[in-house]
């Protein structure tokens, strides 16, 4: 059945109280932006804590679901049947179609639940119920009623139209993105730290993103890999904009400077201060990482809190507790692991020590910083001045009504 219609149910938005209308206004700029994608013109319309997107002439079905099952804050998909409000036999009349259309030849159970939100309507709820049941029993005797566990639930909802459905697919949940403000993501191409974007822009948390790049240690391909995984990210989140920085010569010079087995850690704090710079610069109001503790030398406690204390904004680490196996599982999930697993060099990679401190002193390493201190400066600007921004997942706008 080709259905002009869905119904999109938003649990945790609903009970916002006052902010109700900023989570209601972000997902439906995030419907329209991923429905940007699909073949057809489609409105969004919202009704009394009901929203709908409504095709207009014939569109992609499956790709319009696909673009819906992407959108943070959707916790149900309806296909739904829209009709005229009719006299109770002509709406009982339509029900028994509409269930005959979808489940032809069944002998599943069912309930019939009606919701009547115009009570202005000559039936109440309970009198539509017990009227379509029998109706639908008369004319399918196969089926049967049971209100306890039903395996089909048909739903009527009677606003300025009558509504039918009784399919919810189920949405991803969350929070509508760009509801929560925005974060810089610090996106390498890796596993962890696209499923670390994923986590906190579900949160509603609109992202950014920087990768940091060593060329001629990191090849084209390695940022072609890091734009493929924020292309990913971005179906869930619409756009992102990557910010591309030339860290060579930073890298260079704490390679040059500092003891080899601090390598990581100097590195890591000189990458969280651009992360913080290019926050700041963009609105960005935290720094989102992919590190788990106890992962790697560089992610014990002692060395999380070495790169810690270069930020002043909030660092969110959403993977901080998660096993590896467990990061793996969401990073299928949402489709990012095949590009995490390809073999191009991180830039970190090819500056690794053999023997990596895995309890830093802090002190230790706040004395071994300032042999960086002739240069260090500079570098970081000329490292801000390389930013090049890539928008990542701008597809091609189609017509909005
Ligand atoms: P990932 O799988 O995300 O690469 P990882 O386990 O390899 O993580 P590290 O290399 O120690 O861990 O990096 C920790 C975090 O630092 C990453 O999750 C990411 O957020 C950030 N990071 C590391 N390298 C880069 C880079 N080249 N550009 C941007 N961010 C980076
Ligand atoms: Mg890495």
């Amino acid at each position: 059945m080709q259905y002009q219609s869905f119904l999109i149910k938003y649990a945790e938005i609903a009970i916002k109280g006052k902010n109700r209308h900023i989570f209601e206004d972000a997902l439906v700029k995030q419907i329209k932006i991923a429905l940007r994608k699909v073949e057809g013109t489609f409105s969004v319309t919202r009704e009394y804590g009901r929203m709908f997107v409504s095709a207009q002439g014939d569109y992609d079905y499956d790709e319009a679901v696909e673009a819906l099952k992407h959108v943070f804050g959707i916790v149900g998909i309806c296909p739904v049947e829209v009709s005229d409000v009719d006299a109770p036999d002509k709406l009982k009349e339509k029900a028994v179609s509409f269930f005959g259309r979808e489940y032809p030849d069944t002998d599943k159970s069912f309930k019939v639940h009606v919701r009547r939100l115009d009570k202005r309507y000559p039936l109440d709820s309970q009198q539509l119920n017990a009227m379509i049941g029998e109706a639908i029993l008369e004319a399918y005797p196969s089926t049967h009623v049971d209100v306890h566990e039903p395996d089909i639930m048909l739903q009527v909802e009677i606003r300025e139209k009558v509504y039918f459905y009784s399919h919810v697919i189920p949405g991803p949940g969350g929070l509508p993105v760009g509801s929560g403000g925005k974060a810089m993501l610090c996106l390498s191409g890796g596993i962890d730290s696209p499923v670390a974007g994923y986590m906190i822009a579900k949160r509603g948390i609109k992202l950014d993103a920087v990768y940091f790049n060593a060329p001629p240690y990191t090849s084209e391909r390695a940022l072609q890999k890091v734009i493929d995984l924020a292309a990913v990210i971005a179906k869930y989140t619409g756009p992102i904009y990557l910010h591309n920085i030339n860290f060579t010569a930073i890298q260079m010079y704490i390679y040059e400077k500092c003891p080899h087995d601090e390598l990581t850690i100097h590195m890591r704090r000189y990458m969280m201060r651009i992360a913080e710079r290019l926050a700041r610069d963009n609105e960005c109001g935290a720094i989102i990482t992919g590190e788990s503790v106890g992962q790697v030398a560089s992610q014990t406690m002692a060395s999380l809190q070495a790169t810690n204390e270069v930020c002043t904004l909030p660092v969110f680490r959403p993977l901080i507790g998660f096993d590896k196996e467990e990061i793996i599982t969401v990073s299928k999930k949402i489709g990012t692991y095949e590009t995490s697993i390809l073999p191009y060099e991180d830039c970190c990679t090819i500056f690794v020590a053999k023997h990596p401190v895995t309890k830093p002193n802090v002190d230790v390493i706040r004395r071994h910083e300032k042999n960086l201190s002739e240069d260090i400066d500079r570098l970081f600007e000329e490292a801000i001045a390389t930013d090049e921004v890539i928008i990542v997942g701008k597809e091609d706008v189609r017509q909005m009504a």
